[in-house]
C-alpha cells in the first residue's frame, strides 16, 4: 500500500484507543441549549426571534450579515428563554440564544427528502450549503459556501476530504468514517459537482485501517474518487501539509489552497453537505469526542449544537478527579477552558478532560542548538531564531526575513525541545508583535 506524507512533523502519543473502537452514541437531549450567534470565521449572525418565541427544530434563528458568514439554526424545538452573553469555546463571550427544549423535536416543514437531488445544478447545491449553515467541521469553521465560490477563472482540480485527525485523543472523524461512510462519499460527489473539480480524494492516516477499508469499498464505484493513505505523523491534518502530501503541490506563503487548485473539506463537512442536499437538513448536530484521563467513560457522541460541555461530560460518567483541565479541541492545538458551562459549536470536535496534577511548568534551559525544532517544523521555519528575534522585538525581520506568520501553531517545536523552551508561546508573542507593528 502506497503511503504519502509531508516534510517535517513529529510523532505524538495518540491515546485514541480510549474511544476509537466504540460505536458513537446519540447524546441525551439537554433541557436547555445555548446556541452562540457566532460559530464561524466571519461576520456573526443577528438573532431573528425574540425572548418568549416558540421555535422549531431546524428553524433559522440567526441570520447572516455578510457573505463570509453562515446562518444558525435551532437544534431543538421549544421556547426562547433568553438571549445572553455566554462563554464560547474560543474563550470569548458571545451572544447566545437560550432555548428550553420541549423534547418533541418538532421540525420545520422544509426539512424533507429532496425528490431528485442528482438533478440539482451547481448553484442550487451551493445555495443549499449556504442555507444549511454549513461551515468547516474540522475546527476552523470557515463558511463552506464561500469555499465553493472562488473568484472567476479559478480552476479547482482536487477536492481533498480530510479524514486525517492527527490530534491525540480525538476519534470523532474516525467514527464518522466508519458509521457514515456512504453520506460522506455522496457528499463528496455533490461537492465535486458544486465546484467543477475533476478529482475527489479522501485522505486517511494509516492508523485507521478499518476506515481506509470502509471508504475504499464505498468509493469503488466512483472513478473520480480515490482514497489516499497518509503515514501517521503530526500535523498531517493541517491544510497545507495535507495538500503537499496528497498532490505534491505547495501552497505559497500567504496563499490559499485555491491558489494551487485545491479545496480541502473535513469528512464531517461532506456528510453535512449530503444531509443538506438530500434532506434539506441544516447543520444542527455533530460528532464530538469526549475523552481524557479524568473522565469516567470516554466516548463519541452525536450531540446537538448548543449542548453544554458539562452535559456531555456527565453523560460520559462525569469527572474521576477533583482537579481537572478542560480543553476544547485536541491536546496539541486545543484551547483551555476555565469552565464546563460552555456550549459546543459547529467547530467543536472534542472535549478533553485531563487530570490537573498541579505540576509546575518544566524549567526552561538554554538552547543546546540541537536543531530538533527546525527538523520537525512543517512550515520550514527556524523556531529558535524566531524566539531570539521576538525577545529583541525585531518584528520587521520576523515578518519579512523569517515568515513568522506562516507558523501554523502546531506546537511540534515545543514538543520536541529538550531544553523545555516554550517556543510556540514565544512565537505567538512574535506574531502579535508583527500584527501590532503593521497596524502602527
Ligand atoms: S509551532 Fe510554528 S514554528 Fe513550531 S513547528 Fe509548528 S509551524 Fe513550526
Ligand atoms: S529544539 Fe530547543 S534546544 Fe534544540 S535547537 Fe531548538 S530551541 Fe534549541
Amino acid at each position: 500500500m502506497k503511503k504519502v506524507t509531508f516534510m517535517g512533523g513529529t510523532h505524538v502519543d495518540s491515546f485514541k484507543e480510549l474511544t476509537s473502537t466504540y460505536e458513537s452514541k446519540k447524546a441525551v437531549p439537554p433541557d436547555f441549549v445555548y446556541i452562540p450567534l457566532s460559530q464561524h470565521i466571519g461576520a456573526p449572525c443577528e438573532a431573528n426571534l425574540c425572548v418568549g418565541d416558540e421555535v422549531l427544530m431546524g428553524q433559522e434563528i440567526g441570520k447572516t450579515l455578510g457573505f463570509v458568514s453562515a446562518p444558525i439554526h435551532s437544534s431543538v424545538s421549544g421556547k426562547v428563554v433568553s438571549i445572553e452573553k455566554k462563554a464560547h469555546p474560543t474563550g470569548r463571550f458571545v451572544n447566545c440564544i437560550v432555548i428550553e427544549n420541549d423534547k418533541q423535536d418538532t421540525m420545520v416543514a422544509s426539512i424533507k427528502p429532496e425528490e431528485n437531488p442528482e438533478s440539482l445544478t451547481r448553484e442550487q447545491i451551493i445555495k443549499k450549503v449556504l442555507d444549511a449553515g454549513i461551515v468547516g467541521l474540522g475546527g476552523a469553521a470557515f463558511p463552506t459556501h464561500v469555499k465553493y465560490t472562488p473568484p472567476e477563472q479559478t480552476n479547482i482540480d482536487y477536492i481533498i476530504l480530510n479524514g486525517i485527525e492527527c490530534e491525540p485523543f480525538i476519534t470523532a472523524d474516525h467514527r464518522l468514517m466508519l458509521e457514515y461512510s456512504e453520506p460522506i462519499v455522496k457528499g463528496l460527489g455533490y461537492i465535486l459537482k458544486a465546484t467543477g473539480a475533476k478529482k475527489g480524494i479522501v485522505a486517511i492516516e494509516d492508523n485507521k485501517m478499518d476506515a481506509i477499508e470502509k471508504l475504499t469499498q464505498c468509493c469503488a464505484e466512483f472513478s473520480e474518487i480515490d482514497v489516499v493513505v497518509c503515514k501517521e505523523k503530526y500535523p498531517q491534518g493541517s491544510e497545507k501539509q495535507l495538500i503537499y502530501a496528497v498532490t505534491g503541490r505547495e501552497v505559497p506563503v500567504g496563499g490559499l489552497p485555491l491558489d494551487v487548485g485545491v479545496i480541502v473539506n473535513n469528512v464531517g463537512t461532506a456528510k453535512a453537505v449530503c444531509d443538506a442536499v438530500e434532506d434539506n437538513m441544516p447543520l444542527i448536530e455533530r460528532m464530538i469526542t469526549v475523552s481524557g484521563n479524568s473522565v469516567d467513560t470516554p466516548g463519541n457522541y452525536v450531540a446537538k449544537i448548543g449542548t453544554l460541555f458539562s452535559d456531555l461530560i456527565n453523560q460520559s460518567g462525569g469527572y474521576t478527579e477533583e482537579n481537572n483541565k478542560i480543553l476544547s479541541g485536541g491536546l496539541m492545538m486545543g484551547k483551555s477552558m476555565y469552565s464546563d458551562e460552555v456550549p459546543i459549536t459547529k467547530g467543536t470536535s472534542a472535549i478533553l478532560v485531563l487530570k490537573d496534577e498541579g505540576q509546575e511548568l518544566p524549567k526552561e534551559h538554554t538552547c543546546v542548538r540541537c536543531a530538533k525544532c527546525v527538523d520537525v517544523c512543517p512550515a520550514f521555519l527556524e523556531p529558535t531564531r524566531l524566539v531570539v528575534l521576538t525577545k529583541t522585538k525585531e518584528f520587521t525581520r520576523l515578518d519579512e526575513e523569517q515568515n513568522i506568520m506562516s507558523c501554523i501553531e502546531c506546537g511540534s517545536c515545543s514538543y520536541v525541545c529538550p531544553a523545555n523552551i516554550p517556543l510556540l508561546e514565544y512565537i505567538r508573542l512574535g506574531k502579535q508583535g508583527v500584527i501590532k507593528s503593521k497596524k502602527k
